[in-house]
């Protein structure tokens, strides 16, 4: 029988996914589908059912139904319950478990584009206290690296993540960049400052230190204006696009049981449609 999987949200016409879970059907020769669905929230319960029945056997789950689906779910991944959001739903018989595979995402892109990036990393900065950066976070609290230093705009929501997701992470005010930067060898991005080609005006990057790595969760564009800095100074550098990549490995194993590779070929054709 063909199995079915699905990317929900709404929007959803913008995803990648169905690119991205539709080359790997193919490459492996797969009796399966991937296919975007639109689901307003309030439609969640509707497609659930049609979960619960057997119609697929799991899917993705993007904005703004990314919190709404934990109270319909019949488990949650503990590490989904830290980071706030489910992003994978794998149906088991009629019980389907919430999983966030972001996490993964973000190592599997460092590990694959920048190896021995955790290699004794003492000190880093993250910025960005929103939705996306609780992954960043958690991937790194699960790699063991020692601080991480949490900067936000407004450095309230910085001091409310770092208390829910705990030691090492540490909040520092904005202003805190110049004097902590000096020790960071890594500098992850996880605001929303690079979008359409907007920067930070307030950013001292040379305080970095050589051989430091910066990466950016921004993907469009690919190069944002922090990473042709960050170049531009001679220091490390990844996008993000390998993350969205990579975040989908652990969904399309759990559903088509086979592991797939992020090959250039595949990030070619995802960036060719940035
Ligand atoms: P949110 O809207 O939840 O958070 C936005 C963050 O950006 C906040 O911390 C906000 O600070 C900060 N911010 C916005 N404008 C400025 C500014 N001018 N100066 C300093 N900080 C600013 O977004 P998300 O956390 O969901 O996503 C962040 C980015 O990560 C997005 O661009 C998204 O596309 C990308 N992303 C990429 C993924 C990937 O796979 N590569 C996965 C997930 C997200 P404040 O709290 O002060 O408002």
């Amino acid at each position: 029988m063909t199995r079915k999987a699905f990317v929900i949200g709404h929007p959803i016409v913008h995803s990648r996914s169905p690119l991205i879970h539709g080359s790997w059907l193919k490459a492996h020769g797969i009796d399966g589908s991937y296919e975007a669905i639109d689901v307003e929230p309030a439609a969640l319960p509707a497609l659930f059912a049609r979960l619960r029945a057997g119609e697929f056997v799991g899917g993705n789950v993007t904005i703004p139904l990314k919190e709404p689906v934990f109270a319909l779910c019949d488990s949650v991944d503990p590490l989904a319950e830290t980071i706030g959001a489910v992003n994978t739903l794998v149906a088991k018989g009629q019980k389907i478990h919430g999983f966030n595979t972001d996490f993964m995402g973000f190592l599997g892109n460092l590990d694959q584009q920048a190896p021995g990036w955790s290699d004794d990393l003492e000190e880093s900065i993250v910025l960005g206290a929103g939705g996306a950066c609780r992954a960043v976070l958690v991937a790194l609290k699960e790699r063991g690296v020692g601080t991480i230093h949490l900067l936000n705009r407004s450095p309230e929501k910085a001091e409310a993540v770092a208390r829910a997701i705990g030691s090492p992470v540490r909040a520092a005010p904005w202003g805190a960049f110049a004097e902590l930067a000096p020790k960071a060898k890594l500098l992850v991005n996880a605001t929303s400052v690079g979008m359409h080609g907007s920067r930070f005006s307030d950013l001292p990057l040379d305080r970095l230190p050589k051989g430091a790595l910066v990466t950016d969760l921004v993907y469009v564009p690919l190069e944002t204006p922090l990473l042709a800095d960050a170049a531009r100074l001679g220091l490390n550098t990844v996008d993000g696009l390998g993350m969205l990549l990579h975040q989908a490995v652990p969904g399309f194993e759990a559903w088509f049981g086979i592991r797939p590779d992020v090959t250039p070929a595949l990030r070619a054709a995802v960036e060719a449609t940035l």
